[in-house]
């Protein structure tokens, strides 16, 4: 799917290891191109696309991680996993997500939820990692974050309707996000969503 007509990201991209191919950073290009103008529509049409993408030797944290407008990803991961690409798909999504430190800090299951439901709503080759949300992990807790939390998400958009992850979003941006949310969404509490959920997942609930 081209993104011809759409807004195209801005992307400026810096390469720190030349043993990361040429196609894993264009894989990365594509990637974001496809998927920025569907998740900026999807959350925050105000948002701006401007991106810097570094791929780094000298991160080592883990895969990748997005802070004060650049995503870094790391060289090892990059090399490791060339057909991962949806990972910047992750990552971008904090970028347009633009919540405050005191939201990520208060809520950080519900920031690493919502950006993994951005990968498994809009991913362009989630497949070719083999990354999906389908299985459930029984033990898993909404607070794990994550696929587990995207999980939750994917099936509260199932029964509660397709705006619920929207209206989190603009409530975790607006800073005046609370687990009171969901009984005001949805007439059940956090606790309450939450087992039926997993008493669903039990019973061979999955996302499509
Ligand atoms: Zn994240």
């Amino acid at each position: 799917m081209r993104s011809e007509g759409r807004r195209a990201p801005d992307v400026t991209v810096r390469v720190l290891d030349p043993k990361v191919s040429a196609d894993t950073v264009n894989g990365y290009l594509d990637t974001l191109a496809d998927v920025v103008p569907a998740i900026t529509d999807f959350f925050n049409p105000a948002t701006t696309t401007r991106i810097r993408l570094v791929v780094d030797p000298g991160y080592t944290d883990g895969p990748a991680a997005t802070g004060g407008g650049v995503i870094t990803v790391s060289a090892a991961y990059a090399r490791s996993h060339p057909r991962d690409l949806d990972v910047v798909t992750h990552e971008v999504t904090h970028l347009i997500q633009g919540y405050s430190p005191g939201t990520y800090a208060d809520w950080w299951h519900w920031v690493e939820g919502v950006a993994d439901y951005a990968r498994y709503r809009f991913g362009r080759d989630n497949a070719a990692a083999g990354w999906s949300i389908t299985h459930y992990e029984r033990g898993s807790a909404l607070t794990d974050g994550y696929r587990a939390t995207a999980r939750f998400l994917a099936w509260a958009v199932a029964v509660g309707g397709d705006g619920i992850v929207q209206d989190l979003d603009t409530t975790l941006r607006n800073g005046t996000y609370t687990d009171k949310f969901w009984a005001a969404r949805t007439g059940d509490d956090i606790a309450a969503l939450w087992s039926r959920y997993v008493r669903a997942s039990v019973k061979g609930w999955r996302p499509v």
